[in-house]
């Protein structure tokens, strides 16, 4: 078990409109406090679509929720003609304490390079916004054995760059491929094989502070009925959840993992 604040991260993906965000997390708040939730042992976050946060935003403002909010995607740049982009500025602005950078999704179907990774996670902290760096191998090469060396170097490409002090305040996600919304979790021993290597690498590279400081998350088929084995491991610090974050009552006994 973790010494470092647990965070559960809901990605919503491209699901929900603005007035089903807002039944979601009014329900999963009360899921949250009906169960007696500790809101300070787990840091409890939604990423919803851009177009929810605003009302997101006004309901968690409203309502003093606790659970945080951020985006699924941020862009590179800070403002100017750009279509379709949102700034982290934009983010910022709206309460958003986090955003994704480098889903599998985003990196397969809009082809995003470790370089636009990185530049996308540096527009992010410049906004005070806390970057959720997500890296991990495809099924072929799981299968040639070479997903630790493959991960750390997307981890490498995605952090260039960075001091200590930032990746300290950093969170990475490692999302094998073949496990986002398959169904086919991976195994605790699997997920920590891989976060243990992430935190070596992140020491290797900027020592001890950053590396025991970094939160590092697995993804991939995460349930309520599958979380506890996962986060009894020392290097996992939380989960990125997709499908189950649909579902108020899944994603609170995630939360509660404990
Ligand atoms: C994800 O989209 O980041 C994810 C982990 O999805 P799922 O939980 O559905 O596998």
């Amino acid at each position: 078990m973790t010494s470092r604040t647990p965070l559960m991260a809901g990605n919503w993906k491209m699901n929900l409109n603005h007035q089903e965000a807002v039944v979601l997390v009014q329900k999963l708040a009360w899921t949250l406090a009906d169960k007696k939730h500790d809101y300070g042992q787990v840091e409890v976050v939604v990423l919803p679509p851009f177009t929810d946060l605003r009302s997101v935003q006004t309901l968690v403002d409203g309502d003093r929720l606790l659970v945080k909010y951020g985006a699924q995607d941020v862009s590179v740049h800070e403002s100017g003609a750009y279509t379709g982009e949102v700034s982290a500025g934009m983010l910022a602005k709206l309460g958003c304490s986090y955003a994704v950078v480098g889903h599998s999704e985003r990196r397969a179907y809009h082809a995003e390079s470790d370089e636009l990774v990185n530049a996308k996670a540096k527009a992010a902290l410049a906004a005070g916004i806390t970057p959720v760096v997500c890296v991990g191998e495809g099924l072929e090469v799981r299968q040639s054995g070479e997903h630790v060396a493959y991960t750390l170097a997307q981890l490498d490409g995605s952090l260039a760059g960075f001091s200590a002090e930032q990746v300290a305040g950093l969170v990475v996600a490692y999302e094998p491929v073949w496990a986002i919304g398959t169904g086919e979790v991976a195994t605790p021993d699997d997920a920590q094989e891989v976060c243990a290597a992430i935190r070596g690498r992140v020491r290797e590279v900027h020592g001890d502070e950053a590396a025991d400081a970094l939160r590092i998350l697995y993804g991939g088929s995460v349930k309520a009925a599958n979380v506890a084995g996962i986060m009894d491991r020392d290097d996992v610090d939380g989960a990125l959840v997709g499908g189950a974050s649909l579902q108020a009552d899944e994603f609170g006994g995630i939360c509660r993992f404990y």
